[in-house]
């Protein structure tokens, strides 16, 4: 047996450091050199001999001691440090292993060399699995050979230690690093496992180690469901690091499953071939519920838990790809809750958030499981329905949401009532798209609500031009205020049967600079979805009443100012306390001023609707009833309000006496203004048939161009003036 033979089998077996050992060795060999040994011999002719050997090679340059007994070894070696020890085996009180313990046991990290006899094999073999670094057998010694054995000696010595110092390092590295660690050898079978893999797998290091490494190392494909190979026989191969497929759990020893991540290396031998592989991994089960999370909030409201822009547009995407290939047709609808800011303002956003959660509960059960409900933002929904056959589908869905939508809401003790308009596109005719389909679906939805609310449109394409024209509307209305582009007219209210003036209804009027005048019915839906109808109508009020005033104080005869009033300033919480300032600040009298509210107004949100008119009445202020006749309000309600007069609709009016008309509609209706026992005003009244046949209905009041159109305040006066007193 050489000495590397016995040098490999103390080594100990550390696979994962044999391209860190041959770094030491180099390193180490380097380094090493004899500066003092102890020769321990207790014959003196050997002891000669060796001496004579050093004095030979005439390298003499570090001190040799010689000592006879073990004793005198101790005492030397105690007082003074040497690198190397030459130890007779065959010491008389110290015979074979019994000398080299004594030795270790004084200085454990000297390098000893054994001076064995022949015959002596056993114990030499012993001794140097007992630590010795080397031996050389008497009477065979060559001087230069045991130079050199010196040398070696010392250098292995120094390799053992820092292979030691690694091991260690190594060891409590991987005992500590968050990482499971596990090692195979060339055969798959499981050489070491750390304390974190131990735990991972519910494997210990004494059961493991041997073990295949596939029945300790259960993992499985999440995505498949089936058992995933065994990384390491790819790795071993191939000769290259790899990882786990994605999506890989790793069941314990108990059954237990977690999500794993890792990468498999080989390790090679000093020759570079691979004899192994280690395995690194690590529990990401809580890495990967936060790394769903995140993306779940990012493609998901987090009001309502749907789906939100982002990913509506890419679902809408892909189903235009499948749809285009299977040649079908699916339809976008963009909904728009109507007058839900009015619920955020009247009773807080945290019962506004909870209906657009009702709301996002209810579109959800109207649609089928492949079609895609998100919310856009704000009070906005879009829903994608997958396959339709043709636009009666979609129209069929919008009406069974506009009816589950218009339900009443059961929220935190409230009955919240909230209705929507829906806009609709449909692939291929009305965009190539998700961007074009959407952004056609919300101008269809503009529509719907300009059709009256809780409405369904679908996308035309002169609606485009019908949008770019509202927005330009819009911005030009911003600035309509400041650069005074407003003015009201005045349109007297006759009484039929005295013919005197008994009132003015002030109707906006707006000239734009370049496009001259701007008609009421283009802009003021405008106005009031743009919000802008609140300063406007501010504006309309303040201007009425300083008007009425003004014509008072001239001595004009006394009348009535009537100011419409929209939906949107009738809800307004401010609304009240303005009317009250603006009477103050201008000082007309309250009774002189009439509100014209529509009959639809009245009827929206019902319950606040009688406060709010009971309070105007304390003030003073009259109250009537426009375009009576359109809003299917139910007479048991209405004569329940403190209401003054009632605006019979014009439609009604030209039908009285148009030629397919029906007088008998209009009759009706002036009857039933009638029996709530109101004052009944019609408007649009053109012709003085429609006149007369208003008188034989006993109608009150009458409006329209027969009498005046709309006219600037300067010539109301006049009208005003040349009445007969
Ligand atoms: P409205 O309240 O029903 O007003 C009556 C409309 O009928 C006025 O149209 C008036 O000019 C028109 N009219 C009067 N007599 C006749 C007639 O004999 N024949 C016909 N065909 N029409 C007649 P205008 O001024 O264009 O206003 C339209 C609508 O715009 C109003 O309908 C009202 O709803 C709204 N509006 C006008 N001014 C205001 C305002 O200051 N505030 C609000 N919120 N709405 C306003
Ligand atoms: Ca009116
Ligand atoms: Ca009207």
């Amino acid at each position: 047996m050489t000495h590397n033979a016995f040098a490999d089998k103390t080594r100990g077996h550390l696979p994962w450091s044999r391209e860190l050992i041959s770094v030491v060795e180099v390193d180490q060999v380097r380094k090493a050199s004899v500066k003092a040994a102890l020769l321990v011999e207790n014959d003196p002719k050997e002891a000669g001999t060796i001496r004579e050997m050093f004095e030979h090679q005439g390298t003499y340059s570090f001190a040799l001691t010689h000592v006879s007994s073990i004793d005198e070894a101790e005492t030397s070696l105690a007082l003074h440090a040497v690198d190397v020890v030459l130890l007779d085996l065959g010491l008389p009180n110290a015979p074979g292993l019994k000398g080299l313990r004594r030795i270790r046991a004084v200085v454990p990290r000297v390098s000893i060399v054994l001076l064995s006899s022949p015959g002596d094999e056993v114990t030499t073999i012993e001794a140097m699995l007992e630590g010795a670094q080397d031996y050389l057998i008497k009477g065979q010694i060559e001087p230069h050979e045991m130079m050199r054995a010196l040398r070696n000696s010392v250098a292995r010595m120094l390799i053992e230690e820092s292979l030691f110092i690694e091991r260690n390092r190594a060891q409590a590295t991987l005992d500590c690093i968050g990482d499971a660690v596990i090692c195979t050898d060339s055969a798959g079978n499981i050489t070491f496992l750390n304390p974190i893999a131990e735990r991972m797998t519910g494997w210990s290091h004494v059961d493991a180690v041997g073990l295949p490494l596939a029945r300790v190392f259960r993992i499985m494909d999440a995505t498949t469901g089936e058992l995933a190979e065994d990384p390491t026989k790819k790795v071993v191969a191939q000769g290259r690091t790899d990882h786990l497929p994605a999506n890989c759990i790793l069941t314990r020893r108990d059954g237990h499953q977690v999500f794993i991540e890792d990468s498999v290396a080989p390790i090679c031998n000093s020759e570079g071939t691979v004899d192994g592989s280690v395995l690194v991994f690590r529990d990401v089960t809580v890495a990967r519920a936060l790394a769903e999370k995140i993306a779940h909030l990012a493609e998901h409201d987090p009001l309502t838990g749907l789906p939100n822009r982002l990913l509506f547009n890419d679902r809408l995407g892909q189903s235009i790809a499948r749809v285009n290939r299977e040649g079908k047709r699916l339809a976008v609808l963009f909904l728009d809750l109507d007058s839900f800011k009015h619920i955020n303002d009247s009773f807080g956003h945290p019962i506004g958030d909870k209906l657009l959660q009702s709301v996002a509960k209810r579109l959800q059960e109207c649609v089928r499981s492949p079609d895609t409900v998100s919310r856009q933002g704000g009070d906005e929904f879009t829903l994608l329905l997958q396959d339709i056959e043709n636009d009666e589908d979609a129209a069929i869905a919008a009406r069974r949401i506009l009816r589950a939508v218009a339900e009443p809401h059961a929220i935190e003790g409230h009955e919240l009532y909230v209705t929507a308009s829906i806009g609709a596109s449909v692939y291929p005719s009305d965009g190539l798209d998700a961007e074009t389909l959407v952004k056609n679906a919300d101008t269809a939805m503009y529509a719907a609500k300009e059709a009256g609310r809780q409405n369904c449109r679908f996308f035309k394409q002169e609606m485009n031009v019908k949008a770019v024209e509202r927005q330009s509307i819009e911005e030009n209305l911003r600035r309509a205020l400041e650069r005074r582009e407003l003015t009201l007219h005045y349109q007297p209210k006759i009484n039929l049967r005295t013919g005197a003036i008994t009132g003015a209804e002030a109707l906006l009027r707006w000239t734009h600079g370049t496009r001259g005048n701007i008609p009421p019915a283009q802009f003021i839906s405008v106005a009031e979805n743009s919000g802008l109808i609140i300063p406007i109508g501010s504006w309309v009020l303040r201007e009425a009443c300083t008007q009425a005033k003004a014509w008072a104080d001239a001595g004009l005869p006394a009348m009535t100012v009537a100011v419409n009033v929209s939906a949107i300033q009738f809800r307004n919480d401010a609304f009240l306390d303005e009317i009250s300032a603006i009477i103050s600040e201008t000082g007309l009298d309250p009774t002189s001023l009439e509100l014209e509210v529509t009959e639809s107004t009245l009827m929206e949100r019902a319950a606040l609707t009688a406060p709010m008119l009971e309070a105007m009445r304390e003030k003073g202020i009259r109250v009537s009833v426009d375009d009576f006749g359109t809003g299917y309000s139910s007479l048991s309600y209405l004569r329940k309000l403190p209401l003054d007069a009632l605006k019979i609709d014009k439609s009604f009016v030209q039908q009285m006496t148009a030629d397919q008309g029906d007088p008998t509609i209009a009759s009706a209706i002036i009857s039933m203004g009638r029996s709530l026992k109101l004052r009944v005003i019609a408007e649009g009244v053109e012709t003085a048939e429609e006149l007369s046949f208003l008188k034989t209905q006993d109608c009150d009041e009458a409006q329209g161009f027969y009498f005046s159109r709309p006219v600037p305040a300067v010539e109301f006066a006049r009208l005003l003036e040349a009445q007969p007193c």
